[in-house]
């Protein structure tokens, strides 16, 4: 497949428990030359967690030193941290010939898609509250208090879902993965400028089943169980 000069950049957002990471985890395996913006963080290390793997993990003052220098795409406050992308990882892509995943929230995905708007934002949406709630409680990791702080979150940031050009809900992983793949394929294609044949035209129909404009009835019981309200998400 030809590739394009400047390398696409994919956004993944999705409230915590939707299983955005093994999602992501998944992607990067299959589709090759993509690869992954991580982040610098102030918060601590999680468990396994390791310094430069899935995070960058510096203090205050090294990532507003970071500010300073603008070495930030973006950059956000969540839960109480500093988060951010480093330009320097879309530099290593484009010099690469490699495409660019960024996983991060709806704060940074607005302000990416403000310095780039050719960026591809997908939204991961649990099926329903219920099994967002069972997730989070069944992976153990966090007290009730954090769980509860969590499911607020999770609304507030769903509320954003209708900024995004593809919306994935995660029901059943595999089928997700391959919703995911589809889409970073049939983009890369698209944008190529190649005219597609046989899998790409698979692709492109997958891909075009999770655009915004395809789902928004589906969504409605979604936002629903989250008691967001229809209305609150721009026609
Ligand atoms: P966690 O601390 O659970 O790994 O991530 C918390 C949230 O921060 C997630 O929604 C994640 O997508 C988001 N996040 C991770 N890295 C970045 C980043 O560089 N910028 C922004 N704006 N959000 C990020």
């Amino acid at each position: 497949m030809s590739r394009s000069p400047q390398p696409l950049v994919y956004i993944v957002s999705a409230p915590s428990g939707s299983g955005k990471s093994t999602l992501v985890k998944k992607l990067l395996g299959v589709v090759p030359d993509l690869d992954f913006s991580i982040s610098y963080t102030t918060r601590a290390p999680r468990g396994v967690e390791q310094n430069g793997k899935q995070y960058h993990f510096i203090n205050r003052q090294q990532f507003e030193e970071m500010i300073a220098a603008d070495q930030f795409l973006e950059h956000a406050d969540v839960f109480g941290n500093y988060y951010g992308t480093a330009r320097q990882f879309l530099e290593e892509a484009e010099q690469k010939g490699h495409d660019l995943l960024l996983d991060i929230d709806v704060q940074g995905a607005a302000q990416i898609k403000r310095k780039l708007p050719e960026a591809i934002s997908i939204f991961i949406l649990p099926p329903n509250r219920a099994t967002l709630e069972y997730r989070l409680r069944n992976r153990g990791e966090d007290s009730e208090e954090v769980i509860q702080r969590r499911l607020v979150t999770a609304s507030r940031e769903i509320e954003n879902y209708d900024k995004y050009d593809y919306i994935l809900i995660n029901d059943r992983l595999d089928e997700s993965c391959e919703k995911l793949c589809a889409i970073v394929l049939a983009e890369r294609r698209r944008r190529s400028g190649q005219r597609s044949r046989g899998e790409d035209d698979k692709y492109s129909q997958v891909a075009d089943s999770c655009r915004l404009s395809k789902v928004r009835e589906k969504v409605q019981p979604i936002l629903a169980s989250f008691s967001v309200p229809a209305s609150s998400a721009r026609s």
